[in-house]
């Protein structure tokens, strides 16, 4: 099965678009099949009903969560299709072979149970004790229908009913060709840094309602002297200063809006800044760091588009860094969407990987 589970892992990548562009949407997109071991028995078809109540009543909560699999299966298909080992009970001299049997997950065998007393109870509503497996199954519920079928044809079977977790982000045409000419503005101004002791790192900030490009910033954090004045840093504050200055032109101050009537605070944050990119898409050369990808977050932009990994330091990708997917992560109330160049070499300079973009 090492083979079969190797094949999957080597093509994580679901999502994407036009071969050129990877929505990393969580983390758990890029994961392939993972097992884990079910504690699983063999009963009478025509008893299913009763002990699968009586499993009901002992197994109070799973250490995973087992709702994508069936929780109950022919024995003999599974053994024919090599989803688990074993002899199919049907075979056995015990047993009238006109009889059904089917393989019944218990629970996960990392789950905590009572075995004593289910085995005791199945064992009272069949007259006898049945044998007790271990059988395997895939951990989490695949992003496709394909890996459904793959996975189950190996595993135990998985039930498919789609994933909305994996459902994907649409990009029209002029999107697309949109996202690429940004970068490639964004690249040809990282180019000013090169040869000079500064980053060969750039970001942009675009209206995505007009196509304005509203900030453009080259990395200077070796000329000012300070290691934390990252681009997207840079951006996000002049799009800040830009947007008060707008805001204060047109009298209209935090408190004027107020008076208006207007709610603009977001789970009782009340500083003006955080609205002010608001949407906003941010193009940049390499995968932001932590800071800059929490900065994206608290001021709340719409989408992230980039061209290099950042695996030593980045804050977006699963398997970046320490792994945060700051992006999406659930204990953060804002989410942005982030999509990756995976197209032909665009020609960004890497950096060093210990370096923060
Ligand atoms: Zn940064």
């Amino acid at each position: 099965m090492s083979e079969f589970v190797h094949k999957l892992k080597s093509n994580p990548r679901n999502n994407v678009i036009d071969d050129s562009f990877w929505q990393i949407k969580y983390q758990d997109d890029h994961r392939g099949l993972e097992l884990i071991p079910l504690l699983t028995t063999t009963i009478p078809a025509n008893k299913s009903g009763v002990v699968v109540k009586l499993i009901k009543d002992h197994v109070d909560e799973d250490a995973h969560d087992l709702g994508h699999l069936r929780r109950i299966a022919k024995e003999a298909d599974l053994i024919k299709e090599g989803q688990v080992e074993g002899e199919t009970a049907d075979s056995t001299e015990k047993k009238p072979a006109s009889e059904v049997f089917l393989r019944v997950i218990i629970a996960s065998k990392d789950t905590e149970v009572d075995f004593e007393t289910i085995k005791a109870g199945i064992t009272a509503i069949l007259s006898y004790e049945p044998p007790f497996h271990t059988d395997y199954a895939s951990k989490y519920l695949p992003f496709t229908k394909q890996e459904s079928v793959e996975w189950s044809r190996n595993a135990w079977p998985i039930m498919w009913r789609g994933n909305t977790a994996a459902i994907q982000t649409k990009l029209s045409d002029s999107e697309l060709s949109e996202m690429k000419q940004k970068l490639n503005e964004v690249i040809a101004l990282s180019k000013a840094n090169s040869g000079t002791k500064e980053l060969p790192v750039a970001t942009l900030i675009v209206d995505p309602k007009t196509g304005e490009v509203l900030s453009r910033k080259l990395d200077t954090r070796h000329k000012q002297g300070n290691p934390l004045n990252h681009c997207t840093m840079e951006a996000i504050a002049e799009i800040a200063s830009q947007e008060l200055a707008r805001r204060q032109e047109r009298g209209t101050s935090k408190q004027e809006r107020e008076r208006e009537g207007k709610q603009e605070t977001i789970d009782g944050e009340e500083d003006d800044r955080l609205y002010l990119c608001l949407e906003m898409h941010v193009y940049t050369t390499h995968e932001p760091c932590p800071m800059c990808a929490m900065a994206l977050n608290h001021s709340r932009v719409g989408r992230l588009v980039y061209v290099e990994s950042s695996p030593g330091s980045g804050g977006i990708e699963p398997n970046s860094g320490g792994s945060h997917g700051i992006h999406w992560n659930p204990q953060l109330n804002w989410k942005y969407e982030v999509w990756k160049w995976v197209g032909d070499d665009l020609g960004v300079e890497k950096v060093d990987e210990s370096v923060n973009a």
